[in-house]
């Protein structure tokens, strides 16, 4: 598969495209480990920007993206599809900058997978956080890996 190709798709348009690398009805876990790490890789080239400013970065690259900071949250980050038709992401705001940026990119994945997760239905609700975690991992390319164990742990909703 050649990941480059739509590089140049206007930002609005690459949650599309990150979907469009998942289109068999019937796929493997080490197939759908293979394609979160493609769609990581096209997100990073994309992103260019130092991890604290991944967030905004996001924003801008997908226009269907809210992000909202807040202080009560008892897990890392939620995301749900709002009534204004967009995609809402809580993260909490006291968690360090990397579990933010990772736990933001996980809930990415989970958005990205959505309509995905409707078709296919051999794929457990630990295999869908595998690949999460994988896409999030990829796609901070060693970012995530100043996060302790405990903190990639809780990141997984
Ligand atoms: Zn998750």
């Amino acid at each position: 598969m050649t990941i480059h190709k739509n590089i140049s798709a206007r930002p609005s348009e690459l949650l599309t495209i990150l979907r469009s690398f998942a289109t068999k009805e019937q796929v493997s876990m080490t197939q759908m480990l293979q394609v979160a790490g493609e769609q990581a890789q096209l997100l990073l080239s994309c992103l260019d920007v130092p991890t604290a400013q991944i967030p905004i970065r996001l924003a801008q690259l997908f226009p269907s993206l809210v992000i909202h900071y807040a202080a009560d949250l008892p897990i890392p980050a939620v995301s749900f599809w709002g009534k204004d038709k967009r995609w809402h992401v809580h993260i909490r705001e006291s968690d360090p900058v990397a579990v933010r940026v990772y736990a933001l990119l996980h809930q990415l994945k989970h958005i990205i997978d959505h309509p995905l997760r409707r078709r296919i239905n051999g794929l457990s609700k630990a295999g869908w956080e595998r690949l999460a975690h994988h896409f999030a991992e990829q796609a901070l390319a060693g970012e995530a890996l100043s996060m302790t164990s405990q903190q990639r742990k809780e990141v997984c909703l």
